[in-house]
């Protein structure tokens, strides 16, 4: 189905068109989590968006390629490893496994690439040699730093450049990942080996050291998608300086536009403010399933509001998503009893279908800038204009499809707490209980393949201190 989709462009500040420049597939990059601790519903409100509009793509005909990447190895990563006394590798791994069951509970599409910065240094280490060789690098006392000067247009995507460029070239060379965002400042490539990093350090043309995070985005990219692709995405706060920074490495090592369009996605708030582990309103998934809600109830929560707005999180508006799913949910169930359908589509299925029926102008909300609130109240306006008893079967059944094709496009699977419990068949049991011996072995490799397999046949497993729990996604 030909539905063309917009999309706001940071970079220009007007809603473009969405489309491959290969004319086949679009290829996406998006900024992912650095794992060095439980990821916060405020960082989940950006990777939910991004997989919607993954989706909405998807069922818009689109053929998506996905890369987002994990930062594992940084400042952060490298300190907290070293206050747990565990190798870096070992760390991640276990902040990175939670990462993804909590993914999979938001029923969030798996990435098609989802690579890490560790497995790609020398993938940095030919960016950097391409940078000092055309003169937009230099070394000094074992690290490597780009100027910022070197390249006239640093700043064009947060206007940086009108408020502090003008001022001059940049002074000082910062080697911190994350430097005062108000400080405009050569940055590092390359972090000369300190004491305070351990282990952690590897080869290179310049000395022992590894790579800034800044530039793990600018080599993975490339990797993955080439010199120029489609969009790169992340939340807003990444637009200064990382942002700034990926495009100047990229577009000085390439001599070619990084990226076509940018998409940047705004805060969450909770209670109104910012979230802060200090003022105790921060809070993860597990947090709130421990307090009763659902995963879905969260997704929920974030389709709510424009991701170009502030969202306001609060604890009442997951018992607000709670009653409009138990709404969409009844709608469901009946129109499936009409149909005589006792299973819903899996989403390649649902989507595939193609057309939306009386749910298109919610369909075609979402393909205008991604307007998911407006979209989940044109659900409404149609449900409430259909009466399911009055339905013939045949009727029901491609309402069914239609109705599962827009609920594909959201990410909403409508599945209640009864459905969840249910009894686990013993293979899947056996298969969760092999992982869990992987992972207690450190067969990392082996321990991933096993969720994976696991997922594919609709099943979760959540690591706990002690043990793992299996439930139905
Ligand atoms: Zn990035």
């Amino acid at each position: 189905m030909a539905t063309t989709v917009t999309l706001q462009d940071s970079m220009t500040r007007e809603p473009r068109e969405v489309a491959p420049i290969d004319g086949e597939t679009y290829r996406f990059y998006c900024c992912g989590p650095t794992v060095y601790g439980v990821a916060h519903i405020g960082n989940f409100r950006t990777f939910v968006v991004q997989d919607t509009f993954r989706r909405v793509l998807e069922c818009a005909g689109i053929a998506t390629k996905h890369v987002r990447n994990v930062t594992d190895v940084d400042d952060k990563t490298i300190r907290e490893s070293q206050a747990q006394g565990q190798s870096l590798r070992d760390f991640t791994t276990h902040w990175k496994d939670k990462f993804n069951n909590d993914c999979v509970s938001l029923n969030m599409l798996k990435p098609h690439i989802e690579p890490g910065a560790v497995d790609h240094i020398d993938h940095q280490i030919r960016m950097i040699e391409v940078l000092i060789e055309k003169g937009n690098a230099y070394e000094k006392e074992g690290s490597v730093y780009f100027s910022v000067k070197s390249y006239p247009d640093y700043g064009r995507l947060s206007r940086v450049a009108d408020r502090e460029l003008r001022l001059g070239a940049a002074q000082t060379a910062n080697d911190s990942d994350e430097y005062d965002k108000d400080s405009l400042a050569d940055f590092v490539l390359w972090k000369g080996r300190k004491p305070e990093d351990g282990d952690n350090y590897w080869p290179s043309p310049w000395g022992e050291g590894r790579p800034g995070w800044h530039l793990e985005c600018s080599a993975m990219s490339l990797e993955y998608l080439g010199e120029t692709f489609d969009m790169h995405s992340g939340g807003v706060d990444l637009m200064f300086p990382h942002h700034e920074n990926e495009i100047a490495q990229s577009e000085c090592c390439s001599g070619s536009t990084f990226v076509h369009h940018w998409f940047h996605i705004t805060h969450l708030l909770v209670d109104g403010g910012k979230m802060a582990k200090s003022s105790g309103n921060f809070y993860t998934l597990v947090d709130l399933e421990e307090k009763g809600y659902t995963a879905e109830e969260m997704r929920y929560v974030f389709l709510s509001g424009h991701y170009r707005h502030h969202l306001n999180f609060t604890l009442d508006s997951l018992l607000a998503s709670r009653q409009a799913i138990s709404r969409l949910s009844r709608f469901e169930k009946a129109l499936a009893e009409r149909a005589e359908i006792s299973e819903a589509p899996a989403y390649d299925a649902a989507r595939q279908i193609g057309e939306a029926g009386p749910f298109q102008p919610a369909f075609k909300a979402l393909c205008r800038d991604l307007n998911t609130p407006d979209a989940l109240g044109k659900i409404f306006t149609a449900i409430k204009s259909i009466d399911t008893e009055t339905l013939a079967q045949a009727t029901a059944a491609k309402l069914y499809q239609q109705y599962h094709f827009v609920l594909a496009a959201l990410g909403l699977k409508l599945v209640t707490k009864d459905d969840a419990a249910e009894d686990i068949p013993e293979d899947i049991k056996a298969m969760a209980e092999e992982r869990w011996q992987a992972r207690a072995a450190k067969e990392w490799a082996e321990s991933d393949r096993l969720r994976d397999a696991l997922a594919e046949v609709g099943w979760l497993v959540q690591d706990g201190k002690e043990d793992y729990t299996v439930t139905r996604k």
